[in-house]
C-alpha cells in the first residue's frame, strides 16, 4: 500500500498487492478503443506519457493492439503491468482462453487475470483454473471484476487464493465505501473502472468550482479522489491531449475538506448502464 496518501506522489507510484506485486495506481482503459490504429496510438500515446499499466480484456477484441503497441514503444516488458481478463463464456475453457489472450497479446506471461464478471456458471472452476495458472507462473497476480461483498465472501470460504485486485466501477457519483472497507479489510486492491462516469459528470457544479480553484480539470479532480481513497484509476481515453491530461494527478493533493466534497456527491450512478 502507499503508505501517505495525504501528499503528492510520483506518476506511477504504486500499491503492493496481497502478495507482494506491484500495481501501478493508474492505468489506461482501453474498453471500447478499436482494435489496430486507435489502440495501438492510444497505447503508444500513453507509454509516451508515462503510463506503464494498461488495462484490456478479451471481450474488448483489441488485445492484439494492444501487444503490437507495447513491442512497437521499446519498453522493457519488466517496466509494463498488463491486465486482461476472463470473459464468462470462457469459464469451462479458461485455462484455453488465458493463453489465447496471452498469445494476442504476444506475451510470455500476464500481470493481472481477472474473472471479468461473477456469472455463478462455472465460476468456481474458472477460478481453480486461474490458480492453477498463477502457481505455474503465467500470470504474476489473480482477481475478480464486479464482486459485491457477498460475492466476495463466498468467494473466501470456498478458494484458498485470495484475489489480489476487484475491479469494480468506483467513481465520487458511485462511491463504494462498503465494498471499499471490506476490500482493504482483506488485502483485495480496489481498481475503479469508469472512473471519469464516461464523460457524462464531468459538468457538476461542484467539481466545476473545486478544480477551477486547484487549477486542474475535473477529470483530474475526480481521478485524484479515487487515488487518495487508495484506489487504482483506469481512465479510459482514444485522445492524445487527455490521456496526457489524466495522467496529470500526482502533482497536487485534495484536503480533508476537498475530499468530503466528493465523498457526499455518491448517488450509485451506474455509469455502465446507461
Ligand atoms: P471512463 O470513466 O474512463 O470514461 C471514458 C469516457 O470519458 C470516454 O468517452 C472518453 O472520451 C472520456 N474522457 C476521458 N478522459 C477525459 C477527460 N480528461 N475529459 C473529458 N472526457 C474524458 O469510462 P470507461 O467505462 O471506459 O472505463 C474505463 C476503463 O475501465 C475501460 O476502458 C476498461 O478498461 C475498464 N472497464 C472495466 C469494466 C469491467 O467490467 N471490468 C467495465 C467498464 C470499463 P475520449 O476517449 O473521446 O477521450
Amino acid at each position: 500500500m502507499v503508505s501517505d496518501m495525504s501528499s503528492a506522489f510520483p506518476l506511477n507510484a504504486s500499491v503492493e498487492l496481497n502478495n507482494g506485486v506491484l500495481l501501478p495506481l493508474l492505468g489506461l482503459g482501453v474498453y471500447q478503443i478499436p482494435k489496430g490504429l486507435p489502440t495501438e496510438q492510444a497505447v503508444l500515446w500513453a507509454l509516451e506519457a508515462g503510463y506503464r499499466h494498461i488495462d484490456t480484456a478479451s471481450f474488448y477484441g483489441n488485445e492484439e493492439s494492444v501487444g503490437k503497441a507495447i513491442r512497437e514503444s521499446g519498453i522493457k516488458r519488466e517496466e509494463m503491468f498488463i491486465t486482461t481478463k476472463l470473459w464468462p463464456t470462457d469459464f469451462f475453457n479458461a485455462e484455453k482462453a488465458f493463453h489465447k489472450s496471452r498469445e494476442r497479446l504476444g506475451l510470455e506471461f500476464i500481470d493481472l487475470y481477472l474473472v471479468h464478471w461473477p456469472s455463478p456458471i462455472a465460476r468456481d472452476g474458472a477460478w481453480k483454473a486461474l490458480e492453477k495458472l498463477y502457481t505455474e507462473k503465467h500470470i504474476r497476480a489473480i482477481g475478480v471484476s464486479n464482486y459485491s461483498v457477498a460475492q466476495l465472501q463466498t468467494h473466501l470460504k470456498k478458494h484458498e487464493i485470495v484475489p489480489a485486485v476487484n475491479q469494480v466501477e468506483f467513481s465520487p457519483f458511485n462511491y463504494k465505501k462498503e465494498l471499499l472497507e471490506f476490500c482493504q479489510a482483506h488485502k483485495i486492491q480496489l481498481e475503479a473502472y469508469s472512473p471519469l462516469t464516461r464523460g457524462k459528470k464531468l459538468d457538476h457544479p461542484a467539481l466545476e468550482d473545486l478544480a477551477k480553484r486547484l487549477g486542474k480539470s475535473v477529470a483530474q479532480v475526480m481521478l485524484r479522489w479515487a487515488i487518495q481513497r487508495n484506489v487504482v484509476v483506469l481512465p479510459k481515453s482514444q485522445r492524445k491531449e487527455r490521456i496526457s491530461e489524466n495522467s496529470q494527478i500526482f502533482d497536487f493533493v485534495l484536503s480533508p475538506e476537498e475530499m468530503a466534497i466528493l465523498d457526499s456527491l455518491n448517488e450509485n450512478y451506474r455509469a455502465l448502464f446507461k
